[in-house]
């Protein structure tokens, strides 16, 4: 790797870090927010075997801008359009409630690029194994169901060109709660 690829991540990890660094994840032991985009670029490098620096660094930062104060403009400063781009293409319009924002990543996953897809794949994998794994606190059975047929109905809309994590994808799927 490039030292400006390296130094590119861990000023995405260090960036995030920061601007989350109040948050805390809403399973029963609270763990610290960063662990999450930390388990996307894990599950990009390790278990697909994504190289693009800037798609890590995008997961890496992929909340930022929907759960912090962070601007497109600042992400464009530090990290470049690229990056930018790919963030706001797996942003949640925050002025929508919250039925219309899941509504909307429904109807908006057939237009996403390939690399926010790639963010978008590994950002469902997580969060349904955490579902399962430590799921957050009040959710019954129904709630985590709910939740795992709304993430295959955004995944379902775009499938094709990442065959790899679509599949790792559907194993997680396989662990909805009965
Ligand atoms: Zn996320």
């Amino acid at each position: 790797m490039a030292p400006e690829e390296l130094s590119l991540l861990m000023r995405a990890l260090a960036f995030a870090a920061h601007k989350h660094r109040d948050q805390r994840r809403k399973d029963l032991g609270a763990s610290p927010y960063i662990n999450h985009p930390i388990a996307l670029a894990d599950v990009l490098v390790n278990e697909a075997g994504v190289t693009d620096v800037e798609v890590i660094a995008a997961a890496l930062l992929h909340d930022t801008m929907e759960d912090t104060e962070t601007t497109a403009e600042e992400l464009d400063q530090a990290f470049g359009s690229r990056v930018r781009r790919i963030v706001e293409e797996v942003s949640d319009d925050q002025t929508l409630e919250k039925q219309e924002r899941k509504r909307m990543q429904i109807l908006h996953a057939p237009q996403l690029s390939n690399h926010a897809r790639l963010v978008k794949l590994s950002d469902k994998i997580c969060n349904l194994r955490d579902v399962v794994g430590c799921p957050p606190r009040g959710w019954n059975l129904q709630r985590r169901q709910a939740y795992f047929d709304w993430s295959k109905k955004v995944i379902d809309g775009l499938r094709g060109p990442n065959p790899e994590l679509e599949g790792i994808f559907d194993e997680v799927y396989k662990s909805r709660p009965q």
